[in-house]
C-alpha cells in the first residue's frame, strides 16, 4: 500500500485522553510547549520533512531552565512524538502541541476582563433595560426585570448566553464582543446541525424533548416545563462532550443566520445584532409539532423569502421548504 501519511515515520496511534492528560499534567512539559510556542517553533503542516523554525536541544534546555540532562530528556521523550517533533535541526511543536498552546492562549486573558454594562436594546419580552455581562468566560445578555427566554434552564433574566474565550475579549469592546459571541454561537449551531463538533470534529448526537402539556401565557414560563418553549433539543459531541441545549427555534434561526438561508438584506451576517436575532426569533418564527414520528417544523419569515425547516427527533433536517414571499403557499 502506498504511504500517504504526512508523518510516515511516526507512530501516533493509541494515545487515550487519559494518557494525554497524564502527559500534559506536568509543569516542565507544559513549559517546553510554552517555550516552543514563544520561539515560533511551529509549522503549518505536520509533515515529516519540514523547514519550520526549530529550537536546538541546548537552546530549548536553556530556556526551560533544567540543568539535569536525564530529567530534561525524560520529559522531552514523554512529549514526543504526539506534542513535539524532533527534526534534524531541532525541536518544534506538532499539530497537537500547537492546539494545546492555542487553547491555553484562548482561555487566558489579561488581568481583568469581566464587565457588566447596560446596552441600547430593550428587552424584547418586556421592554425593560437589558444588561450585557462577561463573567468566568461566559457572555450573557440579561433582562433587568423579567424571567428572560430560558425559564429555569438558565440564570433568571437570561436572553442570550454563550461561552466566550478571554483572549477574544482583549481586543473588543462589549458591543463588538456581543456581535462576535452571537456569530460564534450561530456557527456552533450550524456545525452541530451538520452533525459535526466545532471543538474536536467529533460526531454530534441529538435528542428532542417535547412538553406535552405546554402552556405559555403572555411572558409567563409554562408551569410544566418551566420555560416559554415547548420543544427543546440536546446536541452533544460523543467525543469531547461539547453540548448545547436550546429550543429548536434557536437551532433553526442560528442555522439560518449563519448560512444566509433567510434572504434578509438588513441582516449583516458577519455581525448580526442581538436585536435582529431576537426579533427574528420572536416575531417571524412559528413552530408546529406533530407526533408519530415526531416532527418539529419551524417556519422563519425573512425579508424576501420564507422557509420551513422540519426536524426529526434526532435533529436531522428531514425537509427544507423555501419560497419567495410572492409565491403562494401550497394548499
Ligand atoms: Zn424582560
Ligand atoms: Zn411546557
Ligand atoms: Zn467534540
Amino acid at each position: 500500500m502506498d504511504q500517504t501519511r504526512f508523518t510516515p515515520d511516526l507512530d501516533l496511534d493509541g494515545l487515550s485522553p487519559n494518557e494525554a492528560f497524564a502527559i500534559l499534567g506536568n509543569e516542565i512539559r507544559l513549559e517546553i510547549i510554552r517555550v516552543l510556542w514563544r520561539a515560533d517553533a511551529a509549522h503549518e503542516y505536520d509533515d515529516g520533512s519540514d523547514t519550520a523554525n526549530t529550537m536546538s536541544y541546548s537552546g530549548l534546555q536553556n530556556e526551560v531552565d533544567i540543568d539535569d540532562n536525564g530529567k530534561f530528556n525524560y520529559h522531552l521523550s514523554q512529549l514526543a512524538p504526539h506534542f513535539i517533533r524532533r527534526t534534524d535541526d531541532g525541536y518544534r511543536l506538532s499539530g497537537a502541541g500547537k492546539q494545546i498552546a492555542r487553547t491555553v492562549i484562548a482561555v487566558s486573558g489579561t488581568d481583568r476582563l469581566d464587565f457588566s454594562t447596560e446596552i441600547e436594546d430593550d428587552c424584547p419580552l418586556c421592554g425593560a433595560h437589558v444588561e450585557a455581562t462577561y463573567e468566568d468566560q461566559w457572555l450573557r445578555i440579561r433582562c433587568t426585570e423579567c424571567d428572560g427566554l430560558f425559564g429555569d434552564q438558565a440564570p433568571t433574566g437570561t436572553l442570550f448566553l454563550t461561552s466566550y474565550p478571554a483572549a477574544g475579549m482583549t481586543t473588543r469592546n462589549p458591543d463588538q464582543a456581543l456581535a462576535t459571541g452571537l456569530y460564534r454561537c450561530a456557527l456552533d449551531i450550524t456545525y452541530m446541525m451538520y452533525g459535526i463538533c466545532r471543538e474536536c470534529a467529533g460526531h454530534i448526537s441529538s435528542s428532542v424533548t417535547v412538553c406535552e402539556a405546554h402552556e405559555n401565557h403572555r411572558g409567563e414560563p409554562c408551569a410544566t416545563c418551566g420555560t416559554p418553549f415547548s420543544v427543546w433539543a440536546d446536541m452533544r459531541c460523543d467525543t469531547c462532550g461539547f453540548a448545547k441545549r436550546l429550543p429548536v427555534e434557536m437551532f433553526a434561526t442560528g442555522l439560518a443566520m449563519a448560512t444566509g438561508l433567510i434572504d434578509n438584506q438588513e441582516l449583516d451576517i458577519h455581525s448580526p445584532s442581538f436585536e435582529e436575532a431576537v426579533s427574528l426569533l420572536q416575531s417571524s418564527v412559528e413552530t408546529t409539532v406533530s407526533k408519530g414520528p415526531l416532527r418539529a417544523s419551524i417556519t422563519i419569515e425573512g425579508e424576501t423569502s420564507t422557509f420551513t425547516i422540519t426536524l426529526d427527533d434526532d435533529m436531522n433536517v428531514v425537509d427544507l421548504d423555501r419560497r419567495l414571499q410572492s409565491e403562494t403557499a401550497p394548499s
